[in-house]
C-alpha cells in the first residue's frame, strides 16, 4: 500500500486530546487548545504567544480549486480540489433550504471496484489524511461564509473512496469535525457510508460515537450482491447483517441500508419482497437511491412507478421505513457513484 504523503501533521490533524499532548511535548500549556481551535475552526479569540507559535510552525493542507461546478438543479455544487502531491479529490455541497450538507471524499480513488461506480473505476491511488479532510470542511464553511450563509450542518462520508477502509484517519478527522469546541457538527449529524467493510463497521461500533452508519446493499442475494460489490465475496450478506445488527444494538440508532436501482438488475417485485424478507425485524431503514449514470455502465435507472412499487413492498412486507433518495447534481456528476476526479 501506497504511503501518506506527510512529513509532519498539518494544522488540522489534530483532535482536541492529541493537540493538548502535542503542546504538552512542545513545553507549551496545554490549557491553550481552547483557544486553537476557537481560532482555527471558528475564526476567532487571542492567542497566547505559545499558542501562536505551536501555529505557526504548522500549515493546513495545501489544496487548490481545479474545478467548480454549479449544477442547474441550483442546490449542488462539485468542486474538484488538487493537494500538493497533485492527487484530486471531488468534494460536493449540497443546499436544502438553508441548511448544507457536505459529501466529503475519503480516499484518492477506491479499492473496492463496485462496478457502478466512477471512483471504483479509477483504482485505489492513496488514503487522505484526517487534515485533508477536515480541509474540505474548512473549505466549504468558508465558501458558504463568503456567500453569507449558515455553515454545514450535516457531514456524508459519501465521497470518493471507501471510509472504513482509512478507518484511522477518518475517525480522526470525524473527531475534530464533531468537536464543539471547534466545527461542532454533531456526530448524529455526521453518515458514514461503507459498501460492507465488516472490520471497520466492528471498530466503528466499539468506538462508540454515535455516526450514522450508512450501509450500500443493492442485492439480496450473495450471488446478486458480488456481481455489483465484489468485496461481498470477502465479507457476504449474512455476516454484514449481523455487523450492522451489532452497530444498531451497540449505538442504539438504526442503520441506514442503502439500496441503488438498477432497471432490470434489482428493481422488480421479486427483489423487493427478498430485500424486505431479509431485513424484517431488523433496526433498518432504506434509503432507494436510482442510479446515477456513470461512464463505462451500460446501466440505467427504473421508472417512478417502478422506484414506487418497490417502495411500497418492502414497507408492506417487512414494515421497516423507506425512503427514496432526493437525485442531485446529476447534470454535473455530482451524485452517488458518479465521482471520479
Ligand atoms: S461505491 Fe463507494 S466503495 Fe464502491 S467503488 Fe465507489 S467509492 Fe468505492
Amino acid at each position: 500500500m501506497l504511503q501518506l504523503p506527510r512529513s509532519m501533521d498539518s494544522l488540522y490533524d489534530f483532535p482536541f486530546s492529541d493537540l493538548e499532548d502535542s503542546l504538552r511535548s512542545e513545553g507549551i500549556k496545554a490549557v491553550h487548545a481552547q483557544e486553537i481551535y476557537r481560532s482555527l475552526y471558528k475564526k476567532g479569540g487571542k492567542l497566547a504567544p505559545g499558542a501562536q507559535r505551536w501555529i505557526a510552525a504548522r500549515k493546513p493542507p495545501e489544496m487548490t480549486i481545479v474545478k467548480d461546478l454549479a449544477s442547474s438543479d441550483g442546490y449542488t455544487r462539485k468542486f474538484l480540489l488538487r493537494f500538493a502531491d497533485g492527487k484530486e479529490i471531488e468534494t460536493v455541497l449540497m443546499g436544502y433550504r438553508g441548511r448544507y450538507t457536505a459529501c466529503i471524499s475519503s480516499q484518492v480513488g477506491c479499492a473496492m471496484g463496485c462496478v457502478f461506480c466512477a471512483t471504483g473505476k479509477m483504482g485505489f491511488t492513496r488514503h487522505l489524511t484526517a487534515g485533508e479532510m477536515v480541509a474540505q470542511i474548512q473549505f466549504l464553511n468558508n465558501h458558504l461564509a463568503t456567500e453569507g450563509k449558515e455553515p454545514l450542518r450535516n457531514v456524508v462520508m459519501m465521497g470518493m473512496g471507501e471510509p472504513l477502509h482509512n478507518f484511522k484517519e477518518l475517525m480522526k478527522g470525524l473527531a475534530v469535525i464533531s468537536d464543539p469546541r471547534g466545527i461542532g457538527i454533531a456526530p448524529s449529524r455526521i453518515s458514514i457510508s461503507t459498501v460492507g467493510h465488516i472490520p471497520g463497521i466492528q471498530k466503528l461500533a466499539e468506538a462508540g460515537k454515535g455516526y450514522e452508519l450508512s450501509v450500500s446493499l443493492h442485492g439480496a442475494s450473495n450471488q446478486e450482491r458480488s456481481a455489483l460489490i465484489p468485496i461481498n465475496k470477502r465479507w457476504p450478506i449474512e455476516d454484514l447483517l449481523d455487523a450492522c445488527r451489532a452497530y444498531s444494538e451497540k449505538t442504539e440508532r438504526k442503520v441506514l441500508i442503502a439500496w441503488t436501482l438498477i432497471e432490470g438488475a434489482n428493481d422488480s417485485d421479486d427483489h423487493a419482497t427478498r430485500l424486505a424478507e431479509l431485513l424484517k425485524g431488523r433496526q433498518v431503514h432504506v434509503n432507494l437511491i436510482p442510479l446515477n449514470p456513470t461512464e463505462g455502465f451500460d446501466g440505467q435507472p427504473p421508472s417512478e412507478e417502478r422506484v414506487l412499487e418497490f417502495q411500497r413492498i418492502i414497507k408492506a412486507t417487512a414494515g421497516i421505513p423507506v425512503t427514496v433518495r432526493q437525485r442531485r447534481g446529476i447534470d454535473v456528476g455530482a451524485g452517488c457513484g458518479q465521482l471520479a476526479g
